[in-house]
C-alpha cells in the first residue's frame, strides 16, 4: 500500500459521492413538488412526518425548518420562561444551549462522562433546583446518553426531557429510538447530519398530542384557524421541497447507517492491527450506534490534525471550545475548571471521516497516515 501526500484528498463527508446514487431520484421528488407549487407544508411534509415517527418509533412528527428550531419551539412548548433552569452539556453544538438562552431560559450544565461524551447522569441530581424545568440530555456523535437514569430524575422531579437528536436519528437505547424515550426529540436535517437536506430542516418528535398540537401550532405564529392566533409563535416550518429530498434519503438511512458501523468496526480492526495506540470512541453498548461522527482521540490532538491536513485527510474538531467558556456565556459565571471532562475532550477529540462511502481502501491509507504520526 502506498502513501503519500499526492493521493487525492479525503474529505471528512462526500455528499457527491452520495448524490450520485440518488440523482435521479431526487429530480423525480422535486419535480413532483415544482409542478404541484405546493412549496409551503403539503402531502409531502405531512408525509415525511409521519415516516420520520414512524422511523423514530413515536406517535407525532412536526417538520420545522432546523435543528436548532426545533430545539426553540420543544422550549416554546412548554412554555419556557425567563429565569427557567434547563439542565444540559456544555460539550455539544452551540445550538443546544442557544435556544435556552434566546428565551431567557438558564443554561445549567453538568459534565460529560468522559467515555461517552454524553452527559453524566450522575451529576445531574445536584443540579436540580426549585427552577428547573427540564433535562436536556444530547446524543453526541449518534449515540445516545444514558435515558434511564435521566428518566427517573426528572419523573422524580416533575421534569420535562427534550433529547437532542440532532446528530442520533435512528440511535437505540435498550431498543428505544432517539426521541421516542423523551417527552420531546429535535432532529435536524443540516446536510452533514447522518439523514441531511439540501438545506435547512428539523422536526420535532413527540408521543404527547398536547405537545404535539402545541408544537404544530407554534410552527405558524400559533395561529389555528388561520389569522385567529391563539399564542405566539413564528415561522418554523419546514419546506415541501425538503421534505420531498429527505423522503427519498429516509429510504437509504438503514444502508447509510449500516455502512457507517462497518467503517467503525474496520477502524478498530486496522487501528488494532497497526498497533497504533490512539483513543477510539467507545461503544457504551445501550444498542444501535449511528456514527454520526467517528471520533479519536490524543493528547497531540492538533499536531495531529495538522498532519492529517497536510495528508489532505479531511477531519475536524467537535468541539473546539466546551460552551460553558464561550464568549457570549461569560455572564453566567463559569470558568476553565468546572466540567474537566468536557474540557480536556474539547482539547483532545478529533473527527475523522466515517462516511457510508468511505471504502476499506481509503480507510486503510487513513489509518496508515495516523499510524505514521504516531
Ligand atoms: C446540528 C445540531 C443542532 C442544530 O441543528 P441545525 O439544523 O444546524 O439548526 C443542534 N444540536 C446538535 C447536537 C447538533 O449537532
Amino acid at each position: 500500500m502506498t502513501t503519500g501526500s499526492h493521493q487525492e484528498p479525503i474529505p471528512l463527508l462526500d455528499l457527491k459521492a452520495q448524490y450520485a446514487t440518488l440523482r435521479e431520484e431526487i429530480a423525480a421528488a422535486i419535480e413532483r413538488v415544482v409542478a404541484s407549487q405546493q412549496f409551503i407544508l403539503g402531502p409531502e411534509v405531512e408525509a415525511f412526518e409521519q415516516e420520520v415517527a414512524a422511523y423514530s418509533q413515536c406517535t407525532y412528527g412536526i417538520g420545522v425548518s432546523s435543528g436548532t428550531d426545533a430545539l426553540l419551539v420543544a422550549l416554546m412548548a412548554i412554555d419556557l420562561q425567563p429565569g427557567d433552569e434547563i439542565i444540559t452539556t456544555p460539550y455539544t453544538f452551540f445550538a443546544t444551549a442557544g435556544s435556552i438562552a434566546r428565551l431567557g431560559g438558564h443554561p445549567v450544565f453538568v459534565d460529560i462522562d468522559p467515555i461517552t461524551y454524553n452527559i453524566d447522569p450522575a451529576g445531574i441530581e445536584a443540579a436540580i433546583t426549585s427552577r428547573t424545568r427540564a433535562i436536556m440530555p444530547v446524543h453526541l456523535f449518534g449515540q445516545m446518553a444514558d435515558m434511564e437514569p435521566i428518566m427517573g430524575l426528572a419523573e422524580y422531579h416533575g421534569l420535562y426531557v427534550i433529547e437532542d437528536a440532532a446528530q442520533a436519528i435512528g440511535a437505540e437505547y435498550r431498543g428505544r429510538r432517539a426521541g421516542s424515550i423523551g417527552h420531546m426529540g429535535c432532529f435536524s436535517f443540516f446536510p452533514s447530519k447522518n439523514l441531511g437536506g439540501f438545506g435547512d430542516g428539523g422536526m420535532v418528535t413527540t408521543n404527547d398530542p398536547k405537545l404535539a398540537e402545541r408544537i404544530r401550532l407554534l410552527r405558524g405564529h400559533g395561529a389555528h384557524p388561520k389569522y385567529y392566533h391563539r399564542i405566539i409563535g413564528g415561522n418554523f416550518r419546514l419546506d415541501a421541497l425538503q421534505a420531498a429530498v429527505l423522503r427519498v434519503k429516509l429510504t437509504y438511512l438503514d444502508e447509510w447507517t449500516a455502512a457507517r458501523q462497518q467503517n467503525a468496526e474496520r477502524y478498530r480492526q486496522l487501528f488494532s492491527a497497526a498497533g497504533a495506540n490512539i483513543g477510539l470512541p467507545e461503544d457504551a453498548g445501550y444498542g444501535r450506534h449511528i456514527y454520526n461522527q467517528f471520533v479519536i482521540r490524543s493528547e497531540r490532538r492538533d499536531d495531529l490534525m495538522a498532519h492529517l491536513k497536510a495528508h489532505q485527510i479531511g477531519c475536524e474538531i467537535y468541539y473546539p471550545v466546551p460552551i460553558h467558556l464561550q464568549e457570549c456565556f461569560s455572564r453566567l459565571g463559569y470558568e476553565v475548571g468546572n466540567f474537566p471532562a468536557s474540557e480536556d475532550a474539547a482539547e483532545e477529540t478529533l473527527a475523522i471521516p466515517v462516511y457510508p462511502e468511505l471504502g476499506e481502501e481509503r480507510q486503510a491509507r487513513i489509518v496508515d497516515t495516523i499510524h505514521t504520526w504516531i
